[in-house]
């Protein structure tokens, strides 16, 4: 069976791999628009091999979860791609303080690339943007190319989806319209050496502007390491600037950041990057994990918006796609 996987985030590999232990002689192919993998769990890299986690930043979970997935847990731990998150807090709200916190050392998208690596994808195409389906499995890329597939799984964020010329009923559509999404942006530094004297690691703050800093390097363990931060901006900042271009909140998050910390020295390099599609607001009607678009040869939509902005989010949301799969006996 020849499966497309489109998108190459946390549902679209989580799935691949949970897909390839599940279904013998599965051909898997992942496109994804974007130059590399991770999606919102990408990470940006900087000068002397250091780099920030751009979107997910830590991944938390109460026991149900963890007991629930803990297949994947136990291996994501055991390979030490998940290790406790055991820098200092400041701001964490006290119901979060009861979960477990687990952080990515190498970045958030080694856990993308953990899911990859152990699926054996067969085929991997980035900057492959897909444009249309059709209701016969034929899959075009705005690059014109086309491709037949037996089964097509979507996992890109809704308004994304819609953006996609792809059969599916008028009332799918209508709930995906339905689907919303905060919008942020982060704000990078990057430093010649360990230089930041703060008592805390990482911090939620309470300022219209930006909600939570990280000292990423310091998050991960790394406090020899050249510091690196990154500020994500409150949801109500995104609200109020979401037509703002990465060029435009420059200015504005550079100054924003020497005023609440005036002391800092100045850094080799920053950079801002806008989530228009951060984190679901709105999912998809009665979170089902994924919906069947077309049955002829099926097309699934999965992903966060099908479940809740997270990482157990995505697992879920992997899990039913998989189960709905095996139930469509193909
Ligand atoms: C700023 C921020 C902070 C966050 N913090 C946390 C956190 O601390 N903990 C946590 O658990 N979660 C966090 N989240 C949420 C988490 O990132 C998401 O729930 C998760 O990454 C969603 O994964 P996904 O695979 O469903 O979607 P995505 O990661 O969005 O993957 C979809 C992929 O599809 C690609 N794509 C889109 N359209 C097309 C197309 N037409 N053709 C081909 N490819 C396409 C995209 O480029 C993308 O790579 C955060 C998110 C953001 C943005």
């Amino acid at each position: 069976m020849k499966v497309l996987l489109i998108g190459c985030g946390l549902t679209s590999t989580a799935t691949a791999y949970l897909l390839r232990a599940r279904i013998p002689n599965i051909h898997l192919t992942v496109w994804e628009k974007a130059r590399g993998p991770g999606g919102r769990a990408s990470v940006r890299r900087g000068p002397k091999g250091i780099s920030v986690d751009l979107g997910v930043q830590f991944i938390t979970t109460d026991s149900s979860a963890l007991s629930k997935y803990s297949v994947i847990y136990e291996q994501l731990i055991s390979t030490k791609t998940l290790t406790p998150m055991d820098c200092k807090i400041e701001g964490l709200s006290k119901s979060n303080n009861q979960n477990n916190h687990f952080i990515a050392p190498n970045g958030t998208n080694s856990l993308v690339k953990y899911f990859l690596n152990n699926a054996n994808v067969d085929c991997i195409e980035f900057e492959r943007r897909v444009s249309a389906i059709t209701s016969s499995g034929k899959v075009i890329s705005i690059c014109g190319s086309e491709e037949f597939f037996d089964l097509i799984i979507i996992t890109v964020p809704a308004p994304q989806i819609l953006q996609m010329e792809c059969p599916m009923s008028q009332l799918v559509r209508n709930e995906l319209e339905k689907v919303t999404y905060s919008t942020r942006f982060t704000f990078n530094m990057f430093y010649e050496k360990p230089i930041i004297k703060e008592e805390w690691d990482v911090k939620f703050l309470d300022d219209k502007t930006f909600r939570y800093v990280s000292i990423d390097n310091r998050k991960r363990g790394q406090y020899d390491a050249p510091d690196s931060v990154i500020f994500h901006t409150t949801k109500e900042f995104g609200e109020t600037h979401v037509t703002e271009t990465r060029e435009s909140a420059y200015q504005m998050l550079f100054d924003k950041v020497n005023e609440l910390f005036p002391d800092w020295p100045s850094p080799e390099l920053c950079n801002v990057h806008k989530w228009l599609y951060s984190q679901v607001v709105n999912s998809y009607s009665n979170s089902p994990g994924c919906v069947i678009l077309n049955e002829s040869i099926p097309i699934i939509a999965g992903g966060d918006c099908f479940t809740q902005s997270n990482f157990n989010g995505c697992l879920e949301s992997a899990y039913t796609i998989c189960e709905t799969i095996e139930n469509l006996k193909i």
